[in-house]
């Protein structure tokens, strides 16, 4: 009976791999369950976290934009030169808009948040980046008549989970969130690898207000919502789109900027 023991051996070991692949799977299969019935698992470093997603070690590791900071584009100085100075860019280069602010820079965390929110519907963490939106962006939100989501992509769903910010900032400062007045009229390219030129160019005129959505629009001032502020290009060509709807103000109220390296005042 044993003379051949070779097959058996290969069924044994084929059904052993076989398990292993299971057990991978079935592996595979219980994280994704676990990560769906945890949610209060940190984003950033998938350890267990009570509140809102980001565990105290990936939360300290947040870079926070507190004053000194340039008033126009809120870009970070290293030392404060006093009221009112500006940044080389805010002189250089004047965006569209009024004031732009925003909560972090732009970082591994941050980015990893932001992609959390947008691509894995994590929607559980709205509430927390929208609170520290609304407390970088106080002084523009105070002032400010209607709360703008910039337009998505076409991409069913996303507007959802951008909405999400903009929703939790109202409810948090009682602005009001006026959403689908500002639309994307032609698509985009993903602005991602373009250069600061190109990116201004790829959105120029893809925004508009709707005209039947004008009279939301002016005499108003306005904070636009959006993730992440890079160039600057989507926020200044919506600005702009905003500005000729008569819009008497817009700000920019972002959760992540880039920030190059310090600046410091000219
Ligand atoms: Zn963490």
């Amino acid at each position: 009976m044993n003379a051949e023991p070779s097959p058996s051996r290969s069924i044994s070991s084929h059904l052993r791999l076989t398990m292993s692949v299971c057990r991978g799977a079935w592996r595979h299969a219980a994280r994704i369950a676990l990560d769906i019935a945890l949610p209060t698992l940190c984003v950033a470093c998938r350890e267990p976290v009570h509140g809102d997603g980001v565990c105290a070690d990936c939360w300290a590791k947040l870079s926070f934009i507190a004053p000194p900071f340039c008033p126009r584009l809120g870009i970070p100085f290293v030392y404060d030169p006093g009221p009112g100075l500006l940044s080389m860019e805010a002189i250089s280069d004047p965006p569209a808009y009024e004031r732009a602010r925003a909560a972090v820079r732009y970082d591994d965390v941050a980015r990893t948040l932001v992609h959390a929110l947008k691509y894995q519907d994590r929607t559980d963490l709205a509430p927390a980046m929208g609170r520290w939106m609304a407390r970088a962006g106080r002084e523009l939100i105070g002032e400010a008549d209607a709360l703008i989501p910039v337009p998505l992509h076409w991409r069913r769903g996303w507007s959802r989970r951008y909405g999400a910010l903009a929703r939790v900032i109202e409810q948090q400062t009682g602005a009001k969130v006026v959403s689908e007045a500002l639309r994307r009229v032609r698509p985009t390219q993903q602005q991602i690898g373009l250069s600061r030129a190109q990116r201004a160019s790829n959105v120029q005129g893809a925004f508009k207000v709707a005209p039947d959505r004008q009279s939301e629009i002016q005499g108003r001032r306005v904070v636009l919502i959006d993730d992440v502020l890079t160039s600057g290009a989507t926020v200044d060509a919506c600005a702009r789109a905003l500005l000729r709807a008569k819009a008497a103000k817009v700000d920019v109220l972002v959760f992540a900027r880039v920030v190059d390296t310090y600046k410091a005042p000219i």
